[in-house]
């Protein structure tokens, strides 16, 4: 509960409000210019409650068009649609939501880093492949 309010910068210490104008999955301090991300609990959180939202809108959605349309494609096309659209336009309010029920946390985000992981996964990926390629091609010439 006492993380509730307020998000410390792991940096420099200062101290957030949550308010619905500065929630945000990614915040970044206006201090120092450091990034902070939800945690891995809070992004559950916030997951599962985008998803009930989603699935709660879409179901209702989806009841009220059959009663209204008899083509069952079309109603399954246009709940799909719609599903789509509140993943992407809920996210504000998911988080708002998430914050009042749960707390957010945050934790430290280096985009650079991850970016610097991310490439060193593909690098090595790559080489596997090549290495692979490498041995099936010698398996051949051993034929
Ligand atoms: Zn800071």
């Amino acid at each position: 509960m006492k993380q509730k309010e307020a998000v410390r910068c792991y940096h420099c210490g200062k101290i957030y409000d949550l308010s619905k104008d500065t929630i945000r999955e990614v915040i970044s301090c206006s201090h120092c210019h450091r990034s902070m991300k939800l945690d891995r609990k809070s992004e559950r959180c916030f997951n599962i409650v985008r998803y009930c939202l989603v699935l709660f809108i879409s179901m209702n959605v989806v009841v009220l068009l059959t009663l209204l349309l008899k083509n069952t494609l079309l109603v399954m096309l246009a709940s799909f649609a719609l599903a789509m659209l509140l993943t992407s336009s809920t996210e504000h309010l998911c988080l708002r939501i998430t914050h009042s029920l749960f707390g957010l946390t945050y934790e430290e985000y280096h985009p650079e880093e991850v970016e610097r992981l991310e490439r060193e996964e593909d690098r090595q990926r790559e080489k596997k492949k090549r290495l692979k390629q490498a041995q099936k091609a010698e398996k051949k010439l051993g034929k």
